[in-house]
């Protein structure tokens, strides 16, 4: 086994804190990765993610594949020697950013093949193909290829998807070579609550050491979202790590860890961060308008990190306006250092049996509003 998840509490509703470990250090969960797309995640080095309190993230197997591609990264001691980063790593399998970012794709059930962003190259990538490249590339915890499907899709091909999504995690499993990395289970079936329940079952039956919800947040109403997890996460096995997809925005991340969801990764904090905007205790702030101008004290005066306890409002706003460097790296370091005090928040109000009060004034200051549901 080289993932050890034990959880430390569970409330009644199903909000759980533990520690997830792997060969690169453990982990306190609920945790939030950052995406680092292309081998860095944007605008920040590996110190500043540890200075936010950063302790896992993602990287993409789809753009290193294209980019610089998994021998080189191999060559250099694996994405933690590649990077400099020697914690916990996950990678995607690539499937979505197949589905997402490339064009002229032919799907069948032996894989998927596609023309490179980058070059236009003419690629196939099946399952064995993308558990080959992910255990060059050396993350802790690695992902099936699966086929996300798009927003609408009819029930016919929901259920293709999920169909194939299992043909493919059992042979992603038989395709594993290394015995130091981990695989979860991706769980298909859009907002179809008993096709999800049904694939659950199958992927628990394979057996994985975490699943994965995909195929969420992918422009379906957060309801919709919401509704699955309340049906869904609480079948999930107790004693793995339990991983949503693609999902970063603070409401929809208090949800689900409400459900008891554990895992979390999205470009959601460095992209708004990059555009401009600020996640603060009182609300998003979007540091671009112009009444920031000469506004002095941090970004958020309960924030710590060295953005704010370093540089005013004023400044960050002009670096960002004139489209220096240096502003997005301010921006997204706070914005990061906002997730992990997020997450770690969330782990006390678990801890000290509030998250009930802790989610509703965390709605009021950041939303001004009242929860859902
Ligand atoms: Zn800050």
């Amino acid at each position: 086994m080289t993932l050890i998840y034990e959880s430390s509490k569970t409330l009644d509703r199903g909000a759980r804190i533990g520690k997830m470990i792997t060969p690169h250090g453990s982990v306190n969960t609920p945790t939030f990765m950052p995406v680092g797309t292309a081998g860095s995640v944007k605008a920040v080095g590996p110190r500043d993610l540890s200075e936010a309190g950063v302790e896992m993230i993602l990287a993409n197997t789809y753009h290193l594949h294209l980019r610089p591609g998994e021998e080189i990264v191999a060559r250099m001691g694996g994405l933690h020697g590649f990077m400099g980063w020697n914690r916990p790593i996950l990678t995607d399998s690539g499937g979505f950013q197949v589905f997402s970012l490339s064009s002229l794709r032919t799907v069948d059930d032996d894989g998927v093949t596609f023309n490179s962003h980058v070059d236009g190259a003419r690629l196939h990538l099946t399952p064995e193909s993308a558990v080959a490249i992910q255990e060059k590339l050396g993350a802790d915890i690695i992902m099936p290829l699966d086929q996300c499907p798009p927003l609408p899709s009819s029930p016919g091909d929901l259920a293709e998807a999920v169909r194939r999504t299992t043909h493919w995690a059992e042979r992603s499993l038989a395709a594993r070579r290394r015995d130091d990395q981990s695989m979860f289970g991706i769980i298909q079936g859009g907002v179809d609550l008993d096709l999800r329940r049904e694939h659950l079952d199958d992927m628990i039956s394979l057996g994985f050491e975490g699943y994965a919800l995909g195929g969420l947040s992918v422009g379906e109403p957060l309801e919709e979202m919401y509704g699955v997890l309340a049906g869904l996460v609480g079948r999930m096995p107790g004693d793995r790590p339990r991983y949503l997809m693609g999902v970063g925005s603070p409401d929809a991340v208090i949800e689900a860890v409400r459900e008891g969801i554990d895992m979390f990764d999205s470009v959601y904090p460095t992209r708004m961060a990059r555009h401009g905007t600020v996640m603060t205790s009182s609300g998003p702030l979007t540091i671009r308008n112009a009444v920031q101008a000469d506004r002095t004290g941090p970004l958020d005066p309960r924030c710590d990190c060295p953005t704010c306890r370093n540089f005013h409002r004023a400044y960050v706003r002009h670096l960002i306006k004139s489209r220096e460097v240096f502003g997005y790296h301010l921006a997204t370091i706070h914005n990061l250092r906002f997730m992990a005090d997020l997450m770690c928040d969330l782990r006390s109000a678990i801890a000290g049996d509030y998250l009930e009060d802790f989610r509703r004034e965390f709605w009021a200051n950041y939303y001004g509003e009242e929860p859902p549901r």
